[in-house]
């Protein structure tokens, strides 16, 4: 009689695959049965006394500057590392129990984007978060090159593109070729730093204080990166320095865009550098195809103009740029036996 091996067939029957953006701003979880299973703000608000979890994700995010003195809402991820190692554990942890209700986190296996631009050091706290949640198999990707493989570009295929990831506390820009990185440029700043910009405009312009909500309210109501509408403005709420009291004045769009402007052109000079280090032999067909935008960024209004106006070059804004990351992480699964593509790291 034939030999059955049993065990082996078991344990891939009951084998989940999921793939996990740990992003600054927003945290996706995606199956590749159910598409996109948690999407949520990376939040965890917390029992200052015993330490435990009393919201993650949108709920905790309502708690920010607002919770009680026995509560604390924590962000734990600065410019797409981890900032604080328990708070993200405990928040990973969260949302897996949430996004994965049956399944024990033991027979998971993950695949975890990370920035292009992080040390070492901050790979392994990804990777030592993750196995402390219980996840038995984690394979790393950099985040440009799931971002190419989300937005559709076949990574067999012997092309080259160049992409850049507007995320909230970090940009990337990549030339992928060949199903690899040929060379990149990661700045630690992103959509947070445009909130803050703004928020020391106000201070400055108009002797007004306001939160970073409601400065990234602005941003994404009447910001512009390229030609703000002459009449449009957004009546905004915040506290006088001078007079120490509430106000509400109407911002313009020209302010903000005058506001955010500066923050803008470093990311211009990045797609220049990567432009000007690819091969020669490369550039003339990115040339052609011009730069793909993705991440939370590529939706400020006219950043594909601000780009072409700077860069001369056709820019395309990815369908969907919030999940091309995590959709393009989730297709790399397929590519496991490429282990270029995806760094192995088992439990
Ligand atoms: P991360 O991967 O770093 O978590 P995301 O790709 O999710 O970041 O993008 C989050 C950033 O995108 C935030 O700074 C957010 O303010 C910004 N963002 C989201 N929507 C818009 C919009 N409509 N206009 C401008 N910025 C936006
Ligand atoms: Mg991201």
């Amino acid at each position: 009689m034939a030999k059955v091996s049993f065990p082996q067939y078991r344990t891939s029957m009951l084998r989940r695959e999921v793939a996990i953006d740990l992003g600054t701003t927003n945290t996706l979880i995606y199956s590749p049965r159910k598409g996109i299973i948690l999407q949520e703000p990376s939040v965890v608000a917390i029992n200052k006394h015993d330490e435990t979890v009393v919201a993650v994700g949108k709920k905790a995010l309502l708690m920010v500057g607002k919770t009680p003195a026995d509560i604390e809402a924590i962000k734990p991820l600065k410019n797409g590392v981890i900032a604080e190692f328990k708070y993200a554990r405990l928040m990973l942890q969260h949302f897996l129990w949430k996004a994965i209700k049956r399944v024990p986190l033991i027979r998971l296996r993950a695949v975890i984007s990370v920035p292009y631009g992080i040390t070492q050091v901050e790979r392994q706290a990804i990777i030592t978060a993750g196995k402390r949640v219980g996840i038995r198999e984690i394979f790393l990707i950099e985040e440009p090159l799931a971002a190419a493989i989300g937005t559709g570009i076949p990574i067999e295929e012997k092309s080259s593109n160049i992409i850049i990831n507007l995320g909230g506390g970090v940009t990337e820009v990549a030339a992928v070729s060949f199903g690899g990185i040929a060379y990149a440029r990661s700045l630690r700043e992103g959509g947070s730093s445009l909130d803050k910009a703004i928020q020391r405009y106000l201070y400055h312009q108009r002797s007004m204080e306001i939160g970073q909500a409601t400065a990234e309210a602005l941003k994404k109501e009447i910001g512009y990166a390229y030609k703000p509408p002459p009449h449009m403005g957004f009546i905004t709420k915040g506290i006088n320095w001078q007079t120490l009291k509430p106000d509400k004045t109407l911002v313009t769009a020209r302010e903000v865009n005058e506001a955010i402007s500066p923050v803008l052109y470093p990311f211009a000079q990045a797609i220049k550098d990567v432009f000007e280090n690819v091969h020669p032999q490369f550039a003339s067909d990115m040339f052609k195809r011009g730069v793909l935008l993705v991440g939370g960024g590529a939706l400020l209004k006219n950043i594909d103009m601000f780009f072409q106006n700077e860069l001369d070059l056709p820019i395309k804004i990815a369908s969907e740029p919030l999940t091309c990351t995590i959709r393009g992480a989730s297709k790399a699964m397929k590519y496991l036996k490429h282990l270029n593509y995806l760094k192995l790291y088992r439990a």
